[in-house]
């Protein structure tokens, strides 16, 4: 039976890792505090804002809530974040998407000074993630480094293959594990033959966007696979980007949805706003 790589268990050691680091901050006279601020009424990202803000509440980390009307306009917005860079008290700003479509997401992430990125967005620290100098990473992927180095799963020298090239996972995966001396292949929507290539891969990361795509088809024998995929299906339940039942009895390691990949983003986010307070 295939290892079960549990996001669960690793976003609660980390955490727990994080509250230890923020009561020591307390106890000298330091507080960490998270500004997040949320445009519109988007269901589901009242359910993620709600979820960072009880991580806050588990770690002893402030949090402030800036939660705006979706008519609110890019100037106000970026207003807000000015005013939040300017302010000393607040380690970390996050901004909650999607926005509102009148509103230019670019321009948003840049305007967020690089020192306060907890999300890992802005260009300073992407920039400074590909050169591997200092900076925030963002909390999907580095969270898979995590939760892949906290189960033991080797990543020097592998054929790794990421599926998937958004800024948010895709990209900035492939990134971190040639941080780890990984042999990285990225594949997208154009890539030919899938398959073939995912076959390659000892680990594999699908962040694709489509329920249950990979199944047994695209997976080496004894492979790990690292499902970032979200879906809820018809029957209310949760799944991932791969076919979980038909992938296991093939893999030597995966990660489930849900309690995989999912809780370990805001898990990050706290090290990262504790990291920010550090700093
Ligand atoms: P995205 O839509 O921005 O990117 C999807 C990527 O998949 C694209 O680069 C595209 O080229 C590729 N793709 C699409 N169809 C393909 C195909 N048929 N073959 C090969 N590649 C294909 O999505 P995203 O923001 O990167 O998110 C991916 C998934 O991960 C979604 O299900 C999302 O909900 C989930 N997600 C989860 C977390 C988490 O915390 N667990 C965080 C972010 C995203």
């Amino acid at each position: 039976m295939a290892q079960l790589i549990d996001g669960k268990r690793i976003s609660a050691e980390i955490k727990d890792e994080v509250k230890a680091r923020v009561s020591a901050m307390k106890a000298e006279g330091k507080s960490v505090c998270l500004a997040v601020i949320l445009v519109g009424e988007d269901p589901a990202s009242k359910v993620y804002v709600g979820n960072k803000k009880k991580a806050c509440e588990y770690t002893g980390i402030e949090s402030l809530s800036y939660e705006l009307p979706a008519e609110t306009t890019e100037e106000e917005l970026l207003g807000l974040i000015h005013k939040l860079n300017a302010d000393d008290k607040v380690n970390g700003i996050l901004v909650q998407f999607p926005l509102p479509i009148h509103i230019d997401a670019k321009k948003v992430i840049n305007a967020i000074s690089p020192l306060k990125d907890v999300d890992g967005f802005h260009p300073v620290n992407t920039g400074a993630m590909l050169n591997g100098d200092a900076g925030f990473l963002p909390c999907t992927p580095a969270g898979i480094i995590e939760l892949l180095k906290r189960s033991d799963v080797d990543i020097e020298g592998k054929e790794c293959v990421v599926i998937g090239r958004s800024n948010i996972v895709g990209k900035p995966m492939s990134v971190l594990l040639l941080r780890e001396n990984g042999t990285v292949t990225i594949t997208h929507s154009r890539t030919k033959d899938l398959k073939e290539v995912c076959k390659r891969a000892d680990i594999l990361v699908a962040a694709i966007g489509r329920p249950k795509f990979i199944n047994s088809e695209y997976i080496k024998e004894g492979a790990v696979v690292i499902d970032v995929g979200i879906h809820r299906m018809e029957n209310g339940k949760l799944c991932g980007d791969v076919d979980f039942d038909d992938v296991e009895p093939h893999v030597s390691a995966i990660s489930p949805v849900p309690g995989g990949v999912g809780p370990m983003t805001i898990a990050m986010l706290m090290k990262n706003c504790a990291d920010s307070a550090e700093m």
